[in-house]
């Protein structure tokens, strides 16, 4: 198996990747709290760690990738309250919108998503299991906290320091704890709010302790690798690491610790108009996924990026029409003539080349999934395909599909250049309007015939076609 290694925020170095039972390799990454759409910078996180695990994938590793779902908490309930809606139907509705983003990016390798709410039982068993060892109290009011001066090691993986958190260091005294840094693991309930029976009376998970009770169920007491954005690190990672340590005397919880870097948007002033462009369907739609997953991996995933709108997608765009031209046409011949084309045979050096630089591109995403160093590579690539493209144009099936393999190999790791419904080129923004146009001429002069025929083989190319009063709609059938 091919030797990975990983930045282990925990023991701040790189490390070789070796996981407790290889090929398994256990993945849970910290997933999204639903109660707005999803914006750019939830995508960075999650194709980042999509890529992780399909590179991992690629080398052998048998990944059982596992996201949680907030779908309970103070924010969904607030925006709840606000929209007079059920928070838990508020968090469905958003989530459904969330995974069709992910689809759209071509970001599938989450194998599970389990939902907060439908790990309660094991939430008070961990809860219940804590009290009992004596490393959480139950308040007066019916919550439940867990005593962050019982677990001695906590703040080592963000390097804070519990003295930070007292008061005068803008903390709030809240009269239920027995220190400022102890958190919430079981919340009494308050009217109107999703409840559940406790022994401490009707109440609802605190935030921190579904990862650990979802862990417990899933992966046992210790697993291989935990990922999220960089803002989790604390207090929500150390909180989990002295949960889940603490309830099962088991340590480390978890051998590798991954951090990815945030997306800062620019020009956060202008908030109100921020929401709109920052919103991750809407860039899908603007620039579709292969556009954004260039822009989200050609950076290293632990340094933070800049979002700028109107810039930064543009750029990339640019950038990815670059990278991709020799692929496109080197996929149209293909798809025009099939792979068993007649043609030149591929120059030695050529062969070799390309299959090296394969080789070359899986030893630097090992590397600490350095995806911005492979995609260097792979434009070095794309600018040597330039140069020889009307050589490339004579070249028989074999040889094209052999210059194309790093193409391949950027689609199976980094999700680039997938043909999926989203990724569909502008041309289609082109012809099917023409198409249309000719449709409406046919039906003008009362050629139904050939009206219904276009229409069929729009149907055939997977367009639906919807005749309204004021002409005619189109959509792919599989965006429905
Ligand atoms: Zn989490």
């Amino acid at each position: 198996m091919r030797r990975v290694t990983i930045y282990d925020s925990m023991s701040r170095a790189t490390r070789i990747f070796a996981p407790m039972q290889p090929p398994r390799v256990g993945l849970y990454v910290c997933g999204l709290t639903p109660y707005a759409p999803a914006h750019v910078g939830h995508g960075r996180t999650f194709v980042i760690f999509d890529m992780v695990a399909r590179a991992l994938r690629r080398w052998g590793y048998r990944v059982f990738y596992v996201q949680n779902v907030t779908n309970l908490d103070d924010k969904l309930i607030a925006r709840a309250a606000a929209e007079n809606d059920d928070p838990l139907a508020l968090a469905e509705r958003h989530f459904a919108g969330f995974l069709r983003s992910m689809e759209r990016l071509g970001a599938r390798s989450v194998n599970y998503y389990p939902f907060a709410t439908d790990y309660v039982p094991e939430i008070l068993e961990q809860v219940k299991g804590l009290v009992d060892r004596g490393y959480a109290y139950v308040a007066d009011d019916g919550s439940v906290y867990f005593e962050v001066a019982k677990f001695a090691r906590y703040g080592a993986l963000s390097g804070q320091k519990v003295e930070a958190l007292k008061p005068g260091a803008r903390v709030e005294v809240d009269p239920r704890k027995r220190a400022p840094e102890d958190f919430v693991i079981w919340k009494a309930a308050t009217p109107g709010e999703p409840s559940w029976e406790s022994p401490w009376g009707p109440g609802r998970p605190g935030w921190h302790i579904e990862d650990t009770a979802m862990t417990g169920r899933l992966f046992g007491a210790k697993y291989d690798l935990h990922g999220g954005g960089l803002d989790l690190n604390f207090p929500h990672h150390e909180a989990e690491i002295a949960l889940s340590e603490s309830a099962t005397g088991l340590a480390p919880m978890v051998e590798y610790w991954m951090h990815s870097g945030l997306v800062a948007m620019t020009g956060e002033k202008m908030s109100k108009s921020i929401g709109n462009v920052s919103s991750l369907e809407q860039a899908i739609d603007d620039f579709g996924p292969g556009v954004l997953r260039l822009y989200y991996l050609n950076a290293s995933y632990r340094s933070p990026v800049d979002f700028v709108p109107g810039k930064s997608l543009e750029e990339a765009r640019e950038a990815y029409g670059r990278l991709s031209a020799p692929a496109d046409r080197i996929a149209e011949i293909l798809e025009r003539d099939g792979p068993d084309r007649a043609g030149d045979p591929l120059p030695k050096e050529l062969e070799e080349a390309a299959e090296r630089l394969v080789d070359d591109l899986d030893t630097t995403l090992a590397n600490d999934f350095n995806s911005r160093e492979a995609i260097a590579l792979l434009f070095g690539w794309a600018r040597r395909l330039a140069e020889i493209l009307p050589q490339i144009e004579r070249l028989d099936g074999a040889g094209l599909t052999a210059l194309a393999a790093p193409y391949a190999w950027a689609t199976e790791t980094l999700g680039l250049f997938e043909r999926t419904p989203g990724a569909r080129s502008g041309g289609w923004a082109t012809v099917v309007p023409l198409l249309l146009a000719a449709r409406a001429r046919a039906r003008a002069r009362g050629d139904y015939a050939e009206s219904d025929r276009i229409r069929d083989e729009l149907r055939a190319a997977g367009v639906e076609v919807e005749d309204g009063a004021d002409g005619s709609a189109w959509q792919f059938a599989d965006a429905k």
